[in-house]
C-alpha cells in the first residue's frame, strides 16, 4: 500500500493523507488558519472514501472541496457530522468576511453532507472485501476517533488527534494493541502537560481574584469542546459564579448534547451550561463587561468570534486566560507573545495581563509513547506538529522504523 502525505506533515493544520490499496481512502482534508488561509495539496484521480476523525477545521475544513471532483461517501461519527458542518460553514462564513475566496462552492458543500455516511464506535464498516474500518474512541474532542483499518493481514492505525488522560467530557482513549503501520499525531512530543487537578485549581484561583479585583475574565475558547469542559471544570468549583457564555459554543453545546453516549456524563454537562447565561445580543455582551464575571466565548485562537471584541472592551482589572494550543501565524499566538490582535487588518494593543494555561485535549509525551509501545509498529508516521522530526528520531533511537514524513512525499509500504 501507499501512503502520500498531502498536509498536516511537520505541522498542526491542513491535516491530509491518502492511503491507497485495493481502495484509495483519503484520511481527513482539512484547512490551516491563519492570516490567509493554507490548503493541502490536491489529489490526482477519485478517492473512494473519505475518513473524518473529528470536527476541527484542520481535519474536516477542506473535505467539501473533495466533491468538487468526486463523490465519495464520508465516514464519520454522529456528532463528527453534525460539528464539523457547523465548523465548515463558519469557516466559509470568516473566509468571505476576511475578502478570501472560499475554495469549493455551496453545491459541493451540499453534496459532502448528502455523503455523510455515519460510524458508530466498534462496529465494522466494509471498504472492500479486503478492507475495514473501526473507529474507537480518541478522548478528543465529542466524536473523535481512532481509526484501525484493517487491510489484508495488515493492520494500520491511524490516531488522529488522542488523549487517553480522563478529563470532564471525556474518559480517555485507549491504546490499540498491536499494529503494523501507525499514523500518530507528534503535537506535545517534546513536553509533559502540568497536573490536570492542580491546573484547574490555578485556573479557578486566577479567575477568582480577577473577580474580586472588579474584572473580567475573558476565556476564549474553542468552540467545541474547551467551552464546554470549562464551565464544567468552573461550576465544580463554585455554583455561584457568574458565568457568561457566547458565540459558536452555544450552537456547538446543543450539538454536543444531541449525542449524550459519546460524552462521559452527559446529565452534569447540561447542568452547568443550563446554569450559564447565553448571550444573545449586543446589550448582553455590554451586561457582561458591565461587572465581574466570566466570560467562555469561541475563537479559541481569537480568529474571529466575540472574544475578539470583548478582549478589546475589557477594563483594567481584567485578565485574558487561554486555555488551548495557539498555533503560530493567529491572534492568539500575536497576544500571547507581543499583547496585540489584529482585526481587519490592523494591530491593536491588549492592555489587560494574559495568562496561558495549558489544557490541552492532545496526548501528552508520555501518553504518545505509551501508544507507540502498545502499538508495536513495524512502520511509524509522525504527522500533525512542529517536532514530528524529534518525534521520529526519538523513536528511530527505540529501535522503531519511524519517520517525519514531508509534504507532498509518498511511502510505499
Ligand atoms: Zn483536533
Ligand atoms: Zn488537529
Amino acid at each position: 500500500m501507499r501512503f502520500s502525505f498531502l498536509g498536516g506533515a511537520e505541522e498542526v493544520g491542513k491535516s491530509a493523507f491518502l492511503l491507497e490499496d485495493e481502495k484509495r481512502l483519503l484520511l481527513e482534508y482539512g484547512i490551516k488558519l491563519h492570516q490567509k488561509t493554507e490548503y493541502p495539496l490536491p489529489f490526482q484521480g477519485t478517492i473512494d472514501y473519505v475518513i473524518l476523525s473529528h470536527a476541527h477545521l484542520d481535519h474536516s475544513g477542506f473535505v467539501p472541496a473533495v466533491y468538487e471532483h468526486c463523490s465519495p461517501p464520508c465516514i464519520a461519527t454522529y456528532p463528527t457530522q453534525a460539528l464539523s458542518t457547523m465548523l465548515v460553514k463558519d469557516s466559509m462564513k470568516v473566509q468571505r468576511l476576511k475578502r478570501q475566496k472560499v475554495n469549493f462552492s455551496g453545491i459541493s458543500f451540499r453534496k459532502m453532507l448528502n455523503n455523510l455516511v455515519p460510524l458508530a464506535y466498534g462496529q465494522n464498516f466494509y471498504l472492500s472485501p479486503n478492507m475495514s474500518l473501526t473507529f474507537t474512541d480518541a478522548g478528543h474532542i465529542p466524536g473523535a476517533t481512532i481509526s484501525t483499518i484493517q487491510v489484508g493481514k495488515r493492520k494500520v492505525v491511524y490516531t488522529g488527534d488522542f488523549k487517553l488522560g480522563e478529563t470532564w467530557l471525556h474518559k480517555g482513549a485507549e491504546c490499540v494493541q498491536e499494529s503494523d503501520i501507525l499514523l500518530i499525531e507528534s503535537t506535545y512530543s517534546k513536553r509533559e502537560h502540568p497536573d490536570r487537578k492542580s491546573l484547574e485549581e490555578r485556573l479557578y484561583n486566577e479567575i477568582r481574584s480577577v473577580l474580586e479585583r472588579g474584572g473580567n475574565a475573558l476565556l476564549p475558547c474553542f468552540a467545541v469542546g474547551r467551552s464546554q469542559e470549562v464551565i464544567q471544570m468552573l461550576r465544580y468549583f463554585d455554583e455561584d459564579m457568574k458565568i457568561f457564555f457566547d458565540g459558536m459554543a452555544k450552537t456547538a453545546s446543543q450539538i454536543i448534547l444531541d449525542y449524550p453516549s459519546y460524552l462521559k456524563n452527559a446529565k452534569y454537562l447540561a447542568d452547568c451550561l443550563s446554569s450559564a447565561e447565553w448571550v444573545n445580543s449586543q446589550g448582553q455582551r455590554a451586561k457582561a463587561l458591565s461587572k465581574p464575571s466570566v466570560i467562555i466565548s469561541p475563537a479559541g485562537m481569537l480568529e474571529g468570534g466575540p472574544s475578539v471584541k470583548y478582549a478589546l472592551n475589557l477594563n483594567e482589572e481584567s485578565e485574558i486566560i487561554l486555555t488551548g494550543f495557539q498555533v503560530p501565524g493567529t491572534n492568539g499566538k500575536l497576544l500571547l507573545d507581543e499583547h496585540k490582535i489584529r482585526v481587519n487588518g490592523i494591530l491593536h494593543d491588549v492592555r489587560v495581563p494574559v495568562e496561558y494555561l495549558d489544557f490541552s485535549a492532545h496526548a501528552s509525551r508520555e501518553d504518545l509513547f505509551k501508544f507507540v509501545e502498545k502499538a508495536s509498529p513495524e512502520k511509524i508516521f509522525c504527522v500533525h506538529g512542529e517536532t514530528c522530526q524529534d518525534f521520529a528520531g526519538e523513536l528511530r533511537a527505540k529501535g522503531y522504523d519511524a519517520v517525519a514524513p514531508k509534504i507532498g512525499e509518498s511511502f510505499v509500504v
